[in-house]
């Protein structure tokens, strides 16, 4: 039986701490009771929603007229494929944090760049999260979920995911949930090589070189403590859901487009950061554009700040409400558009919320 709350506080099980009550939350241990509760709900035809770690959602003031389900249950399997590879498979509840700090300790290779990302192991390939170069995507062997369409539970391949910059086939479909994701990672005490520059300057080593995975990892997780992006109660510039925008992808005209925006708006020396992305388009930086277009870190609107850290968080200063963060979300990305023609999205999912 799964333990449930009836009109159950859900911003203390967020990181940005805002939002409403859900009508019922349910915490699940284990697969099995996973699945069971799932068919149970959408047998009630109970409206749910996952809740993970809390740290990449909005929660409505609100709240949400309806089930959070959540999944607390852990269990990293390890099973060596050859000499050089060994397949992980993690629980949808494992911390991702924690299971980045043993598999780097275990002298696995191939995630100690996505060190210190806060939340579990079964969001991981939901936005195929990122950092420092680094994605989870590319060493995802097979995602296990649990189908409500089909009633039941199958096996995606990285392919079937549908991969790509924050993003995958099963984001926004409410159908497929993650029970548990496996990894497949080199064994070797070498992190991978190094794509972030500001990661290599810092390891002394260049772009495309590897590092030793531990120095890696604790590299990663000093700049992410400078920038506010490691948890810490203690700092609020972390009452955030990380990153509020994810990068624009624009194809080649669209960014043309945006180099002449920016000579005109910022002065003919400026440009625009560009980096290659895949299938020929181009990713440009949120948080540059957002500085660009006047907004400063540690910038408030009521009870919301941006970052003192850094522009692209906007974080919670203790009594912010859901409504007034995403009313500041929506000027930046106003402004953003007004002076550069790129339309901002922002990355974390919306409970309750339309954008
Ligand atoms: C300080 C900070 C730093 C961050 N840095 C990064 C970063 O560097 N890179 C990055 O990519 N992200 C980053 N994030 C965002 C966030 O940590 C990741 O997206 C993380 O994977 C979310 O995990 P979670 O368990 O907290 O998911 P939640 O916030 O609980 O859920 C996020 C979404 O996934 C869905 N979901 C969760 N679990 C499942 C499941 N098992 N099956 C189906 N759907 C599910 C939820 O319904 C929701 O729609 C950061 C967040 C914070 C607060």
């Amino acid at each position: 039986m799964n333990p449930i709350t009836e009109n159950a506080p859900l911003a203390p099980l967020t990181t940005l701490r805002i939002g409403g009550a859900a009508k019922q939350l349910w915490t699940v241990e284990g697969e099995d009771a996973c699945v069971e509760a799932i068919r149970q709900l959408d047998h009630d035809g109970e409206p749910f929603f996952v809740l993970g770690g809390g740290s990449n959602v909005v929660i409505a003031d609100e709240g949400f007229d309806g089930t959070a389900l959540r999944l607390v249950y852990e269990g990293a399997e390890h099973q060596q494929r050859d000499d050089q590879s060994f397949a992980i498979d993690a629980s949808a509840g494992d911390d991702w944090a924690l299971l980045v700090d043993a598999l780097v300790e275990a002298g696995l290779s191939g995630v100690e760049c996505l060190a210190g990302i806060p939340g579990l192991v079964g969001a991981t390939p939901i936005q195929n999260v990122g950092a420092y170069g680094q994605e989870v995507a590319t060493t995802i062997e097979a995602v296990r979920v649990y189908n409500r369409a089909t009633q039941q539970v199958e096996e995606m391949t990285a392919a079937q995911c549908g991969f790509a910059y924050r993003s995958s086939a099963l984001k926004g479909n409410a159908d497929l949930i993650v029970l548990a994701v496996r990894f497949l990672l080199e064994r070797s005490s070498l992190s991978a090589p190094i794509a972030y520059r500001e990661l290599a300057e810092k390891l002394g080593v260049e772009v495309g070189d590897r590092a030793e995975a531990e120095a890696a990892r604790s590299a990663v997780l000093e700049l992410r403590r400078a920038k506010g992006m490691l948890l810490d109660e203690h700092d609020r510039d972390t009452w955030s859901a990380g990153s509020f925008f994810t990068n624009p992808i624009l194809s080649g005209a669209e960014f043309e487009q945006l180099e002449q925006r920016v000579r005109e708006h910022c002065g003919d020396g400026a440009q625009a950061p560009r980096f290659d992305a895949a299938g020929g388009m181009v990713k440009s930086s949120a948080a540059w554009l957002i500085e660009q277009a006047g907004f400063s870190r540690g910038e408030q609107r009521g009870q919301v700040a941006l970052s003192s850290k850094h522009t692209l968080a906007l974080t919670n200063l203790g009594a912010a409400s859901a409504a007034e963060l995403l009313a500041f979300a929506h000027e930046i990305a106003a402004r953003v558009d007004e002076l550069f023609a790129v339309q901002l999205r922002p990355e974390p999912a919306l409970i309750g919320l339309e954008w």
